[in-house]
């Protein structure tokens, strides 16, 4: 069974709050009737007996939700369930971490995104979503970072990606043939801002010169390694337009699916 989990968390954010209404948005998109169920690789993305859709989990405010995302995210993998989280702000991304990494050893994360996240400290914030990739390398949580589309490199961030030896395809240097292989399981963390806003303008911090769709498509299809679980971060729906960024995201939601359960 794979459970796709909706975080309806934004209390991270530095910039702009309302990614914590994405969830039920998303799960809109990923419902209607405007396109059908099934990911490209030919999965069914509405088959009940093996996928569950979990619209929201209830959080408290605070640090506290970040334990009550730990615990949330435990309960499902500890049924043996594969697990997508639907954010909300890229903070709950750390807590989604520490609960895979109980239960996959040897983790390697494929991170898209416009930002390192890899700010030691921001806005006196340990859990700001501009640093959960620097809690899960502190905390020594997986074994390969690799970051896709970053184009907003400042010193600092420069510095951490050294400290942490993350591997960082920065945009100016991004091709469409690239390809990845990894050894041992996979972690998907997508933050819908990776995209050029041109594709997903609903975000809190749009980025010009970024991936397109397709992009991200083909490089989760061709990905070589065994892809158990991630998350779709930063969709804002108080900048979409016509709901394209919802669509956007329940496509990449589908895609991921299906190369989870690889039909
Ligand atoms: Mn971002
Ligand atoms: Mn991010």
């Amino acid at each position: 069974m794979l459970s796709v989990l909706g975080i309806p968390f934004d209390e991270n954010s530095s910039f702009l709050k309302g990614s914590a209404k994405a969830p039920q948005k998303i799960i809109e998109a990923f419902y209607s009737d405007s396109s059908n169920a099934f990911s490209e690789n030919g999965f069914n993305c509405r088959d009940t007996k093996k996928i569950k859709i979990i619209d929201e989990v209830k959080l408290s405010s605070g640090d506290l939700a970040i334990e009550e995302i730990r615990n949330k995210a435990e309960d499902e993998l500890g049924k043996g369930n594969n697990l997508i989280s639907i954010g909300g702000d890229h903070s709950i991304t750390f807590p989604l971490l520490q609960a895979h990494s109980t239960q996959y050893k040897s983790l390697n994360i494929l991170h898209f995104d416009a930002h390192p996240d890899l700010y030691d400290n921001f806005e006196n914030n340990p859990f700001s979503h501009a640093s959960p990739f620097a809690r899960i390398m502190e905390n020594n949580l997986v074994k390969r970072l690799v970051q896709i589309g970053i184009r907003t490199l400042n010193n600092h961030q420069r510095e951490q990606v050294n400290k942490f030896g993350v591997e960082v395809i920065e945009m100016k240097d991004f091709n469409s043939d690239l390809s990845f292989e990894f050894t041992g399981p996979v972690y998907i963390s997508l933050d819908i801002d990776g995209l050029d806003p041109a594709f997903a303008p609903g975000v809190s911090h749009p980025e010009p010169g970024g991936l397109t769709t397709r992009n991200i498509i083909n490089i989760i299809h061709s990905l070589k390694g065994d892809v158990i679980g991630g998350d779709i971060v930063e969709y804002n729906p108080i900048k979409d337009i016509n709901d394209m960024t919802a669509i956007t995201a329940a496509k990449l939601l589908k895609e991921i699916i299906g190369k989870i359960m690889k039909p």
